[in-house]
């Protein structure tokens, strides 16, 4: 028998955790138990999805954040076919509106682009060309190194830069746009176009019906029926190698072996949770700056718009953006009323996440109603409050060579995270691909040399929408 055999038989009796009940884990786990390991996975809240979760709203069920899914998001469609539930996809064509200089503009089509006021023709030509010439570029390692700031100068002249590009940066990223590099709007704009790449002149968006819960239930039931033990109200506090040479979990309950963890938690906390790791890796991990959201959720008794994504170019709101997610899903889904998502991105240490849920509601509805003064408070029928503190890494200057490793110097631990989304931005399709490269990887013994540097053919592929 070769080593290669020995190797497999060897860590096919392995016992794993994954830490982190989030679609990463989630997918970890699936694809190790189908490698034929033994996986336990760990979640700290009571129940696994993570970002994707769902909640209640009122007397309504739906995802705690907004999320679509595009017809170019193979790796997510895949999972969800293998669920049973691709028959329960919809796919819809949706509108995008404006806020710019106090009202509401439609930027659904070329057309609504060249009407659109507050550009000149040719700030549109220059803002048009921006996009086209991006969507064709390959090289992103180059413009990891450029501000995003001094490329969009370049390309789209400074008065575009100004009216459009400066407010939908800060939107997303607050004054942290400053350190960002051109590779965020590359991808985000990459994304973009890659419906279009597969053939279709237009991009439709997917919801699953019942939307998320309905994939995570179903997600859930495979995983307990492939024999992975799905363990909620379960975080964990440290992860230590021991002298036996496995790796010892500290739980609420007491601490828990394992032969391999792979830990999805966000790169920030890593150090926290794993005192073994060198002071190098401790670095590393610490090196990496995520941006967070307080994102609110409103149920309306009445629609506002036909837009599904507001963007918002006007200063002075409490949110950065407006997601009527009615005007993409069936409002059945909703007993007939609108669902409505107001996102504030903010750095983790924003005073935001202090601030009761009275006072955020107070500012957001008052911001609301400015945009759309027909709003009335009566036509408010719940309103709910999710914080998140590390919701994606900042893609900084040279943000790939920075990057922590994925397997550590304390053997058998792996940290893997959406910070190792290197070329694109955040998003399912993404995250179930890291996964799924992942396990592949390690089938093929990639991983086994200590203190391994995320390799670049990680993830090679073009990405991803930055939620809005
Ligand atoms: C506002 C918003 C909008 C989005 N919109 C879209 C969209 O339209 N389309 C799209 O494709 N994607 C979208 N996304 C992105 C998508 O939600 C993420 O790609 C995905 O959920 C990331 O999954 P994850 O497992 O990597 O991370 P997470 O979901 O953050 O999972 C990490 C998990 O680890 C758990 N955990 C943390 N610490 C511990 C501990 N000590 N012990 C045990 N467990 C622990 C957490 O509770 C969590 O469940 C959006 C995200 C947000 C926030």
């Amino acid at each position: 028998m070769n080593s290669n055999a020995n190797n497999s038989e060897h860590w096919a009796s392995e016992h794993w955790a994954v830490v982190g009940g989030g679609l990463l884990g989630m997918t970890l786990a699936l694809r190790l138990v189908q490698q034929g390991r033994k996986v336990t996975l760990l979640e700290s809240r009571p129940n696994p999805g993570g970002l994707a979760d769902a909640w209640q709203i009122g007397d309504c069920h739906w995802d705690r954040h907004y999320h679509v899914t595009l017809l170019s998001d193979l790796h997510t469609r895949n999972l969800v076919n293998e669920l049973g539930l691709e028959s329960e996809m919809q796919w819809v064509e949706t509108k995008t509106g404006f806020y710019t200089d106090g009202s509401l503009h439609s930027m659904s089509n070329s057309v609504e682009f060249l009407r659109f006021p507050p550009l000149r023709f040719i700030d549109k030509l220059r803002l048009g060309g921006t996009i086209v010439y991006a969507s064709r570029l390959k090289n992103w390692k180059r413009l990891e190194q450029i501000p995003v700031a001094d490329w969009l100068r370049k390309l789209s002249g400074q008065r575009t830069f100004e009216k459009i590009w400066l407010p939908l940066l800060r939107c997303k990223l607050g004054e942290c746009w400053r350190d960002t590099s051109a590779a965020f709007i590359w991808a985000t704009i990459a994304r973009m176009y890659a419906a279009r790449r597969t053939g279709l002149k237009k991009e439709l968006f997917g919801y699953c019906r019942g939307g998320y819960a309905n994939i995570l239930e179903r997600f859930t039931r495979r995983l307990n029926e492939l024999g992975v033990e799905v363990c909620c109200n379960a975080p964990v506090q440290r992860i230590e190698g021991n002298q036996a040479g496995q790796l010892c979990l500290t739980l609420s309950d007491g601490p828990r072996t394992f032969d391999r963890v792979v830990c999805t938690v966000p790169t920030p906390l890593m150090s926290r949770m794993c005192p073994d790791l060198s002071a190098a890796e401790q670095q590393r991990f610490d090196g990496i700056r995520f941006h967070g959201i307080v994102c609110a959720s409103v149920l309306l008794s009445r629609s506002l718009s036909p837009f599904y994504v507001t963007n918002i170019t006007d200063a002075g709101f409490p949110f950065t953006a407006v997601i009527e997610m009615t005007s993409l899903i069936d409002k059945r889904e909703l007993n007939g009323q609108s669902l409505v998502y107001l996102p504030r991105y903010v750095t983790p240490d924003d005073e935001i996440f202090d601030r009761s849920d009275a006072e955020i509601e107070h500012e957001f509805l008052s911001g609301l109603q400015r945009m759309h003064p027909t709003l009335s408070l009566a036509d408010v029928k719940a309103f709910r409050i999710s914080r998140a503190k590390h919701v994606f890494a900042l893609p900084t200057l040279g943000y790939s060579d920075r990057l922590p490793p994925i397997s550590t110097s304390v053997p058998g631990l792996y940290s893997l995270n959406s910070a190792h989304i290197v070329n694109g931005t955040l998003n399912v399709n993404e995250t179930i691909r890291l996964a799924e490269d992942f396990v592949g990887r390690m089938m093929q013994d990639e991983f086994q040399r200590p203190n391994e540097v995320v390799a670049p053919g990680l993830s090679q592929s073009r990405h991803s929408l930055q939620p809005v």
